[in-house]
């Protein structure tokens, strides 16, 4: 097995790929940059290319290889691989151009239609190696890990571990990204290989906490802007998540709203904020539980 390192050591947009070295050849996720992927066609046979979902940072370059068959996630098959349907599932009618143009500017992303599609039930087989398909929906709704068990190595794609956990689409939830990470931690896996921060061996399920408990502190943050009140597009200039938006701002802010109203969500039902009358949102004090 091979790591394969993203442009921009694997940040987004772009993350690491992984090449399966077997009886098959088997590349997994095509966001690493085109130029990479170039390169490994040309000293690979690559018997066909794996989506762990259709976010273009893991799918962007699918087009290198249209001539192999490229498996994604049964539910992301419908709208795989195709920009204009992508732009409306990931940031609605308003901003599908200027997510097509970052998509097609950026990541190089260029339509490509799947062949195959997998779900849990699927176990892809290599010749000695075996990965199944973990099905971690909160990230996107078609999100998968990989896992060995014989090595006990999980691909944990964008449950990455990093400080910047992400659930900024209409159909992220937050709630099924904390299931998602904790079905990952209770496979207690021996090394993680994350998309966006490459091979992890130690302290691993300190790792998991830390990721999930980013979600905690972000409600936090969240919380001690609201002593006064706000709406959720005065929320967004504070940036809790993001903390700027340095590139893509009319995304980054849209993701940033997304995000903080999938908190408030939550807050409101704790009974942590109340939501005023003129769209606000404020502060409960006195109810910490
Ligand atoms: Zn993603």
């Amino acid at each position: 097995m091979l790591l394969v390192l993203g442009k921009n050591n694997g940040r987004f947009p772009y993350s690491h790929s992984i090449l399966i070295l077997d009886e098959e050849t088997v590349l997994m996720d095509t966001g690493c940059g085109v130029e990479t992927l170039k390169q490994l066609k040309r000293e690979y046979d690559v018997s066909y290319v794996i989506n762990s979902h259709t976010h273009p940072d893991h799918s962007a370059g699918n087009w290198v290889f249209n001539d192999r068959p490229i498996h994604v996630p049964e539910e992301g098959f419908d709208t795989s691989g195709d920009m204009m349907i992508l732009s409306e599932r990931f940031v609605g009618k308003k901003l599908a151009q200027t997510w097509q143009k970052f998509a097609k500017d950026i990541m190089e992303f260029k339509n490509c239609k799947p062949t195959n599609s997998y779900n849990r039930r699927t176990t892809f087989n290599f010749g000695k190696t075996t990965l199944k398909p973990i099905y971690t929906p909160g990230h996107t709704r078609d999100h998968y890990c990989f896992y060995e068990q014989r090595e006990r190595i999980l691909f944990s794609s964008d449950y990455d571990l990093t400080s910047f956990p992400w659930y900024g689409h209409r159909e992220s939830n937050i709630l099924e990204f904390r299931e998602s990470v904790k079905k990952l931690k209770a496979l207690a896996p021996k090394v993680v290989v994350s998309s966006h921060r490459g091979i992890i061996t130690q302290n691993i399920n300190a790792e998991f906490d830390q990721f999930d408990a980013r979600i905690d502190e972000r409600n936090e943050k969240i919380l001690s802007l609201l002593e006064s009140e706000k709406t959720v597009d005065q929320l967004v200039e504070c940036a809790p998540i993001y903390g700027a938006f340095p590139y893509a701002k009319p995304l980054l802010r849209y993701w940033e709203g997304q995000m903080i109203q999938k908190h408030l969500e939550h807050l409101e039902i704790d009974g942590k904020v109340k939501r005023l009358k003129k769209s606000g949102f404020i502060r409960i004090v006195g109810n910490e539980n």
